[in-house]
């Protein structure tokens, strides 16, 4: 089991948060050296945070809560975000590792990341009334797996090992995918002779690096073809592109993830790459380490795409205590992707005669889960 269930925070009007760890006792902001005759800001990024397939999956289990009640539960995080887990935690959420921890007929949510086929024929067997907040476009990659094995290709998927999401899409065909991590792997790894080649990726992948990582194969096995479309999501690229401008102007960046989250760790890979002097992931304003502040004028931040955004105005208003007053948006594109709820879930909320639109209340959804 990932977390307690705290099932007694759903039935009052209000409900106990988890206690955060105390924080560390800060230093004045006299006690930062900092850069003589240089205006301090923050250069922030745009899009960061909360992508649709977060969102969609946060509010399935909202809304399950709401309509079924406490428990429900769910298959590893719903997303790889600490608060989010533990706020939902305690509303009443049960977070478990497989679906024999859930007792028989109960209903169980299915992560963000997606899961294996033999997952579903598990949930099935133990009579478990599933909803599955799979985001889209990981089920867009398992179909292509699904399809290209069915048609005699040799699948090369690059990803990393133990990612829920690769463990998910390997088992949609798991004699036809070969593992390729990154670009060492690519320049060692044996593949069987086929006539057919075609490679697919994890949604949450460096750009940069996944190409690199494919150029390498594309010369070892000129047959490789490619998938129709990107499979690293739109969100993941959109993150990426922001911090790679912000970046060679900062002199430190801050990301807003969880250690667990593959694309807020690749934010910080990635600021590092593209020019900024220094670069660490945070997942709460309190884990700041104010000696990152010496000698720095310019801080850039962003987050990762299961990060709500109160995180990051937590962490503007500890860079304000520090002096970083002025913050400038770095904006690379605009995002409004949508994604419907789980059918599952609209379907019983439709028979109920509720509103199935994913968003809460009506209003647009800032997720402040608080
Ligand atoms: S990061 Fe991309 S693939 Fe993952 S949930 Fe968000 S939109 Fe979907």
């Amino acid at each position: 089991m990932i977390a307690p269930a705290s099932p007694s925070g759903t039935t009052g009007t209000s409900v106990t948060l988890p206690v955060p760890a105390m924080p560390r006792v800060r230093k004045d902001p006299s006690e930062i050296r900092s850069p003589e005759g240089v205006e301090k800001k923050v250069l922030l990024a745009a899009p960061r945070g909360y992508c649709a397939g977060v969102d969609r999956a946060v509010i399935t289990v909202e809304k399950a809560l709401e309509h079924y009640g406490s428990p429900v539960y769910v298959r590893k995080e719903i997303v790889h975000n600490r608060h989010v887990v533990d706020t939902l935690s305690a509303q009443g959420a049960i977070f478990v590792d497989e679906t024999d921890e859930v007792p028989e007929g109960e209903r169980v949510v299915f992560s963000a990341h997606g899961v294996s086929p033999a997952v579903h024929s598990e949930a099935a067997e133990r009579n478990l009334a599933t909803i599955d907040a799979t985001c889209p476009l990981v089920t867009k990659v398992h179909k292509e797996a699904v399809r290209f094995a069915r048609d005699g290709y040799t699948i090369i998927l690059v990803g990393h090992a133990g990612h829920e999401e690769v463990e998910g899409t390997m088992g949609e065909a798991p004699e036809a995918i070969v593992l390729v991590q990154n670009p060492e792997e690519a320049r060692t790894v044996e593949i069987p002779e086929t006539g057919k080649l075609v490679w697919i990726s994890q949604t949450t992948l460096s750009v940069d690096e996944t190409m690199q990582t494919v150029d390498i194969l594309k010369e070892r096995f000129p047959a490789l073809t490619s998938p129709p479309s990107d499979d690293i999501c739109y969100a993941t690229q959109n993150r990426q592109v922001a911090v790679k401008k912000l970046a060679p102007g900062a002199d430190l960046v801050l990301v807003v993830g969880s250690a667990n989250s593959s694309n807020s760790v690749r934010l910080v890979e990635v600021a590092l790459e593209h020019g900024a002097k220094a670069a660490h992931r945070v997942d709460f304003a309190r884990e700041v380490d104010e000696e990152w502040f010496h000698d720095v004028a310019t801080v850039g931040v962003t987050s990762g795409a299961s990060v709500p955004e109160s995180l990051v105005q937590d962490l503007l208003k500890l860079l304000a205590d520090y002096g970083f007053t002025t913050v400038e948006e770095v904006k690379t594109a605009e995002e409004d992707l949508m994604f419907s709820l789980p059918r599952e879930l609209r379907s019983d909320l439709k028979k109920a005669g509720l509103k199935t639109s994913n968003k809460k209340d009506g209003a647009d959804r800032d997720h402040e889960l608080r």
